[in-house]
């Protein structure tokens, strides 16, 4: 009897020990994730952490008066004359193509000085003042009519200047268009490192239609030799034509709720994409760019789009003012932006990034939207309102080009050397019906 208490007592404080080991183990690693907290009434995000550690939360850039970048820089003829040699034009000596001088123009084309100036103007009704509080913006946009290509490529007249897209951000973002990077280059970088990235598409209602056509083409030009998976978000599983896939190629169906208003299934995008990612998302994809639907690619689009944060420029506002950039202009609104602010107008149908800072943007937005909503106010182009108001407090950490998201209802411009992800023509009213 004696004999038990001793190793009693040994096994009673082997068990403390090692409780209090498992303890110490918990306690050294809190908290166990990062994660920002919000203070508004949305329980589910509340309680979904990411599991992901150490990343600095994005900084937001203070709002000092700068410049507006301009996307086409308009250089002067005699400038791009001057080859590095130091030739002038008037030298006997042959002065050199256009091409050769990395203008964006096709070979020996000029582009006029008038036309891409007006490609700013929205359609009729946004002349008309401020919408009041509760009203919606109806989403159809129309763009003037541009003179034909011939007209732009005079190459005689004294006052053309060539233009040039914009290569760098005022705060270093690469701005990625054709002719900017060497895709030999990031394939050997980026091939290595055994990436998969996601795509989240949204095809609900009529637009099951889109899915085919924005499938087929993307297992064409997007991505080509990476890991991909597809997440498309619909009401209707059994309306998703079952593409072929290339090798490591991965399509998830997820269904969701069919809202009765477009505006809202657009809108909703923020925070299924943010509790997608937080649910499986995070774990499956290194990268995740969110697309429209609408929308078909024509080129290649490959690595030199992956980055932290990533927009894309809207293709009717490249050559615009900031003054006319369609931000939402109400105060009462969160994606309020002052006539002084903004870099450039952004689209919402791309944007993309590491799939943990997705998230956060994506949380955000969801957030400003939900604000929004409290407050009786919807942003005047819904989730793009609120993408571009956090764009210019939070700099995406690369831009890509008009290229990356094109309008099919627009002509090719002289600056643009391809399209690679273009909108298609569409009867927006009959696929809202
Ligand atoms: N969307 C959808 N069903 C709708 C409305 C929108 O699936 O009824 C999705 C779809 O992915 C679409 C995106 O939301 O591409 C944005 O809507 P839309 O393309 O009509 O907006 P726009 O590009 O014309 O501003
Ligand atoms: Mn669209």
């Amino acid at each position: 009897m004696l004999r038990w208490r001793p190793a009693l007592g040994l096994g009673l404080c082997l068990l403390a020990g090692t409780s209090l080991w498992a303890l110490w183990a918990y306690v050294r690693n809190w908290p166990p994730v990062s994660y920002v907290p919000y203070y508004l009434p949305c329980p589910e995000i509340f309680n979904l952490k990411l599991q992901h550690k150490g990343e600095e939360p994005l900084q937001p850039v203070a709002q000092p008066l700068y410049p507006q970048p301009k996307l086409l820089e308009q250089r002067r003829l005699e400038e791009q004359m001057i080859p590095a040699h130091g030739v002038s034009p008037g030298s006997s000596r042959r002065a050199p193509c256009w091409c050769q001088l990395r203008s964006s123009l096709s070979c020996c084309e000029v582009a006029g000085a008038t036309p891409l100036s007006t490609w700013g103007t929205r359609d009729p009704e946004a002349g008309t003042g401020l919408p009041p509080v509760t009203q919606h913006k109806r989403r159809v946009r129309t763009w003037p009519r541009l003179p034909p290509r011939e007209a732009l490529s005079t190459g005689t007249s004294p006052a053309t200047r060539p233009t040039e897209l914009l290569t760098l951000t005022p705060w270093l973002a690469p701005i990625i268009s054709e002719g900017t990077f060497n895709p030999e280059l990031l394939q050997l970088i980026y091939q290595p490192l055994n990436l998969t990235i996601g795509v989240t598409v949204f095809a609900v209602g009529k637009y099951t239609l889109f899915v085919q056509h924005f499938l087929d083409s993307a297992e064409e030009f997007f991505m080509r030799g990476y890991r991909v998976h597809y997440y498309i978000f619909t009401h209707d599983p059994a309306a998703i034509p079952r593409v072929p896939l290339g090798a490591g190629r991965l399509l998830s169906i997820i269904p969701v709720r069919r809202h009765s208003h477009w505006e809202e299934i657009s809108t909703r995008r923020m925070e299924t994409i943010s509790l997608h990612i937080a649910k499986r998302a995070h774990r499956e994809v290194d990268y995740l760019f969110c697309l429209d639907v609408d929308m078909v690619f024509r080129n290649l689009w490959g690595p030199e789009t992956l980055g932290e944060l990533v927009a894309a420029i809207h293709p009717g506002y490249f050559t615009a003012s900031r003054q006319q950039f369609p931000y939402e202009r109400r105060r009462a609104s969160t994606a309020f932006v002052a006539d002084s602010e903004g870099d450039f107008y952004y689209g919402g149908a791309v944007f993309g990034g590491r799939v943990a800072s997705v998230y956060e943007f994506t949380r955000v937005c969801h957030m400003a939207i939900l604000t929004d909503k409290a407050n009786g106010i919807m942003a005047i182009w819904q989730e793009e309102s609120h993408l571009n108001r956090h764009f210019i407090s939070h700099k995406p950490s690369k831009v890509l080009s008009p290229e990356y998201l094109w309008d099919d209802r627009k002509p090719q411009p002289p600056s643009l050397k391809l399209i690679r992800f273009s909108t298609v023509n569409k009867d927006t009213s009959w696929l809202r019906s």
